[in-house]
């Protein structure tokens, strides 16, 4: 009996898996913790800047100029284009507000962007 009931529990948790998959180590790491332009670790003090939705920390105010001109080159995905509120923006279709370059999914968005910025910008504040 105790032969049978062991051989039922090792099918169970051989059934079952384990709960640590390799795709647990395989999620693009978030930026916390890390700066995004030179993928240094960040200190306690960070300066930090508000792209679209996301609150992003930075190693000093060099790095985020670096990524005021060209947030593309330090996001790979997720770049949302704000008047649709789409993740997935043409990298080619940009517009430079502020200093800040943002990403569109077509011209009709960029356009719609161009004329009321802080509109959209301020959507995306709350
Ligand atoms: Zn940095
Ligand atoms: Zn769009």
């Amino acid at each position: 009996m105790i032969i049978i009931a062991s051989f039922i529990f090792a099918y169970i948790l051989s059934g079952t898996g384990s709960p640590i998959s390799k795709e647990h180590f395989d999620i693009p790491s978030d930026t916390t913790g890390v700066c995004p332009v030179t993928g240094d670790k960040l200190s306690g003090e960070s300066p930090s800047f508000r792209y679209i939705d996301k609150e992003i920390s930075f190693c000093n105010d060099g790095c985020v100029m670096a990524f005021k001109k060209e947030p593309a080159k330090y996001i790979n995905s997720g770049l949302k284009c704000m008047p649709c509120n789409e993740d997935d923006s043409n990298h080619n279709i940009s517009a430079v507000h502020d200093g800040v370059k943002y990403y569109f999914c077509g011209k009709g968005c960029k356009s719609k962007f161009e004329a009321d910025a802080e509109k959209y910008l301020n959507e995306y504040k709350k």
